[in-house]
């Protein structure tokens, strides 16, 4: 760095001093235990057993939560059969009407809803407010929008609802996923038993509270909380007439092999998704693409950029300005609106990402991380670049989920090409380029279901988000959410 450039540096950690600006969460009504919401109540589990929801930058417990086991698992099951066919017979207009109403109510308590997402999961306040919430409420509008149109979106075919559908969920982004796979669901007349991550369950069950203000006919949407054992419980229930579900790869796998023929299935799983900057992109752009793509969340996104491949003769200019970037990024309270980066989200994450780390430094990977100091309370990691990885490392081929970000080079775009597509994993891409034609070439030939061309992580209800190979399978977003929802006779 030349000392021009090291004169405007921004290390806002160390050479600017930020007040803080903590969301204030007083006004945020939580109660001390959650029961489950079956048939448009909230009823003790059968168990009348609970587990701790843990506020990950704090290591404080925010709520005891109910454990669903089979025989809710059941209940719930019977209170979406029970629901179906007169939810299936509304006339669709009214059906939008219901989903129009819980979109507005999410808009209304968007801050509620911020808090407690930052509150159970660790993402940064700034992100919950203005990308999770919002999104969450656009995805609600945008179904209730097909609901009375489901004939001009599947013109001369007739359609049917599929009838109770299993939605079982991740912690990263809790209450967009449950908008993800709720709304649709709706829309095409289904009714839905939900199971959130047990991580995170707190915003699906605010959402309960507001589907019930919403006056949503009892039993058309049924929040059941549980790890494990309570998703293995929906996947096997006979009831169940579509499992949809999101979360790892391994545990996509199991359910694969376990469902039975007569249940349709989607699957949207893991990722390792690949930057690609060339020489005549707009390198600021692309750096500061790639800063969102692998840092976001810290980096808990399925689709997060987490491989930078550049071309060689930029290498040198793109390092710097990532480390000169990095050295901006605020680490720490995820509650305070100054953060960029907030707590990983369980104890049991951070010890699977420091892995990662570990293995990074015993491969010899020359590295970078930010110095400053973190909280001593909570589960946090220092973002970090790992320089000129070999693409056989676990770091290139694994999914981290967490701050970390591999760099490789490449010479010629059939090399980018190659890198980019020698993964397992078929969710999404960047490309940086400045030319139309390279942008256009390569969005073809890479191997993701999603390719975006000089932006990153660009989420709109309107467009299909998915994958395929070992990305799982199925769409969300789009019209072609909608069938995953219904039957086409
Ligand atoms: P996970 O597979 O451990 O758990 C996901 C959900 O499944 C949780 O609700 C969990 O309780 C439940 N579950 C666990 N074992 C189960 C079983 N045997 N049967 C049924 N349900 C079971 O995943 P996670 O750690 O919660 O989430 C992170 C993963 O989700 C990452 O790999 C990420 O890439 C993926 N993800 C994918 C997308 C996508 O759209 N492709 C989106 C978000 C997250």
């Amino acid at each position: 760095m030349t000392k021009k450039q090291e004169a405007f540096s921004l290390k806002f950690d160390t050479d600017w001093q930020y007040s803080p600006a903590v969301e204030p969460i007083d006004h945020v009504e939580l109660k001390e235990k959650y029961d489950l919401f079956i048939g448009g109540t909230f009823v003790p589990s059968h168990s009348k057993k609970y587990f701790e929801s843990i506020n990950p930058s704090t290591e404080d417990s925010i709520a005891q939560l109910a454990i669903a086991d089979e025989i809710d698992v059941d209940n719930a099951v019977k209170a979406a059969r029970k629901a179906f066919p007169s939810w299936a017979k509304l006339p669709s207009k009214e059906r939008g009407k219901y989903i129009f109403r819980i979109a507005r109510l999410i808009q209304e308590r968007a801050k509620e809803f911020a808090i407690i997402e930052t509150l159970d999961g660790g993402k940064p306040i700034r992100e919950a407010s203005d990308i999770d919430i919002p999104l969450a409420a656009a995805h609600f509008f945008y179904y209730a929008g097909w609901a009375d149109k489901l004939q001009y979106a599947f013109p001369n075919r007739k359609i049917e609802p599929l009838g109770v559908v299993g939605q079982i969920i991740p912690w990263n982004s809790p209450l967009l996923m449950a908008a993800w796979k709720i709304a649709p669901a709706l829309a095409c007349g289904n009714t839905v038993v939900l199971k959130p991550s047990e991580n995170t369950s707190l915003t699906a069950l605010k959402l309960a509270e507001l589907i019930k203000d919403a006056e949503l006919p009892d039993g058309v949407v049924n929040i059941v909380t549980g790890a494990e054992k309570t998703g293995i419980a929906i996947v096997n229930h006979p009831g169940i007439d579509k499992v949809a579900f999101t979360g790892s790869t391994t545990v996509g796998k199991s359910i694969q092999r376990s469902i039975t023929e007569s249940k349709r299935l989607s699957l949207e799983l893991r990722g390792k998704a690949v930057n690609i900057i060339f020489d005549d992109a707009a390198i600021d752009q692309a750096v500061e693409g790639v800063v969102n793509g692998i840092f976001f969340n810290q980096g808990h996104v399925c689709c997060a950029g987490s491989r930078l491949l550049v071309q060689e003769s930029i290498k040198v200019e793109v390092e710097r300005k990532l480390k000169a970037r990095m050295e901006t990024l605020i680490v720490g309270d995820p509650m305070d609106k100054n953060t960029d980066i907030g707590a990983i989200n369980s104890k049991r994450q951070l010890k699977a990402i420091e892995a990662y780390l570990k293995v990074g430094e015993k491969e010899g990977f020359e590295s970078f991380q930010l110095k400053n100091a973190l909280p001593k309370k909570g589960y946090y990691c220092q973002p970090t670049l790992f320089f000129d990885v070999a693409q056989s490392s676990r770091l290139v081929k694994e999914e981290v989920f967490g701050p970390v970000l591999t760099i490789q080079t490449f010479r010629t775009i059939d090399e980018a090409i190659e890198k980019a597509n020698n993964t397992s994993y078929r969710l999404s891409a960047g490309v940086w380029t400045d030319k139309g034609s390279k942008a256009f070439n390569l969005s073809a030939q890479l191997k993701a279901a999603v390719v975006w061309v000089n932006t990153f992580n660009k989420f709109d209800p309107t467009s299909p988000f998915g994958s395929y190979k070992e990305s799982g399978f199925g769409r969300e977003g789009g019209l072609q959410g909608l069938e995953a929802y219904l039957k086409f006779k």
